[in-house]
């Protein structure tokens, strides 16, 4: 069990420097920028972010593959900065199984405890307390070139695990698998990770990956940190545009968006647009006359309402998928969609009114990008 912090983190490859017009200029490049983060004993981290935004390099610095350029790591309170890998007590499996191919699946488990010298009954303890864990006790005495991409990356975490580590680091586990496979062994992962009680960290680009099993997610681009939340709060309340728009799916409608006030109250006006929706009333101390703003709202929270709180506008498109239906408007050279659960039937055309779930609008800053103060999308 163990307790990781980082703090202002940064990492530059050595052999970033670019070109620039036809100069060699020392490009300060940083694949990982300021990166600071707790993850408390005991918890499951999931870090999202697109490919290329530095998640693999946090990996591989926590786990002493990768020199950290500045900053400071500790485990516990050990500043942990100088210490060698295999003196991390760190477990770790990568996207790629490496597995040995003429090592049984036992031997490739029992591979790291018997160069550290550990007496064949205690691996043969170890391993039989986590072959279990992972399913993988039935083909124990398997080489792996029988095995499925499932089982061969379920040898690869129980090989992680087997020699108890304070931090299990997971890069991918399951980015080559199927999509039924990928679903059961996440569920196996979350199960293993209450049964094992070790901190565990997953990196993903797979936004269901990190949100079903992860307890905290933190969210990366460009190498900054985004956002750290549970699933909840950067579903509900993400801290800035691109959190709003990379979480959910379908995503969050982003619309340039300009206040009116009326006598009726404030409007979200849209450009070339007839489009005016009733801003929900507890944003009205946010907002004024002629501000101009991004609004978020999923599609789930766009009500389609006979009540006048819209002007009225065509269904641009209908898609019935049989548990859902989404529709969309168009907006200036936008579409804002919208999906319900309801049984809904419109044709292209047929004009509708559009209300804003109060609790789950998001008013974002044009020019940061950041959540609006007193804006953030849910009752405070
Ligand atoms: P992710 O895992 O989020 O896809 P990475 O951590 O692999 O991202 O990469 C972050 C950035 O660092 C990218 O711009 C990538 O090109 C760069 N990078 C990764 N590894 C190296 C390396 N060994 N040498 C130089 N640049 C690298
Ligand atoms: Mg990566």
């Amino acid at each position: 069990m163990a307790q990781l912090t980082l703090k202002n983190i940064y990492k530059r490859y050595d052999n970033t420097e670019k070109k620039v017009f036809g100069k060699q200029k020392a490009q300060h490049d940083y694949a990982v920028k300021d990166l600071s983060f707790t993850c408390k004993d005991n918890s499951f981290i999931g870090i999202l972010g697109p490919s290329g935004c530095g998640k693999s390099t946090t990996l591989r610095m926590i786990a002493g593959l990768e020199k950290i350029t500045a900053g400071q790591m500790f485990i516990d309170d050990v500043c942990i900065n100088e210490l060698l890998p295999k003196d991390r007590n760190i477990g770790l499996a990568f996207e790629d199984y490496a597995l040995y191919p003429p090592l049984t699946v036992y031997d490739n488990l029992a591979f790291n405890l018997k160069a550290k010298s550990i007496p064949s009954e205690r691996i043969k303890e170890a391993i039989d307390r986590v072959a279990p864990l992972l399913k993988v006790d039935e083909f124990l005495m398997m080489k792996p070139s029988g095995l499925s991409g499932g089982q061969k990356q379920r040898v690869n975490i129980a090989r992680a695990i087997v020699r108890q580590p304070g931090l299990l680091l997971l890069d991918e586990p399951l980015s080559h698998l199927d999509g039924k496979m990928r679903q059961t062994l996440r569920q196996e992962i979350k199960r293993m990770h209450r049964e094992i009680k070790c901190t565990t960290i997953i990196v993903t680009h797979d936004q269901i990956e990190a949100m079903s099993m992860a307890d905290t997610i933190i969210i990366m681009k460009d190498g900054e940190l985004q956002q750290m939340g549970s699933p909840l709060e950067v579903y509900d309340q993400p801290a800035n545009e691109f959190v709003a728009g990379f979480i959910g799916e379908p995503p969050m409608n982003l619309l340039p968006s300009i206040i009116v006030k009326t006598q009726e109250g404030f409007f979200f006006t849209f450009a070339n647009s007839e489009l005016r929706v009733k801003v929900p009333d507890r944003y009205n101390a946010v907002v004024s006359d002629t501000m101009a703003l991004t609004l978020g709202v999923r599609p789930v929270d766009v009500i389609i309402t006979d009540k006048h709180s819209s002007t009225p506008v065509p269904v641009a498109v209908y898609e019935n998928f049989g548990d859902e239906r989404r529709i969309s408007v168009r907006v200036g050279e936008d579409l804002l969609n919208i999906t319900t659960a309801e049984e809904v039937f419109y044709k292209h055309g047929d004009i509708i009114h559009l209300a804003f779930n109060s609790e789950k609008t998001h008013l974002f800053d044009t020019k940061t990008g950041l959540c609006i103060k007193g804006a953030i999308g849910k009752k405070q």
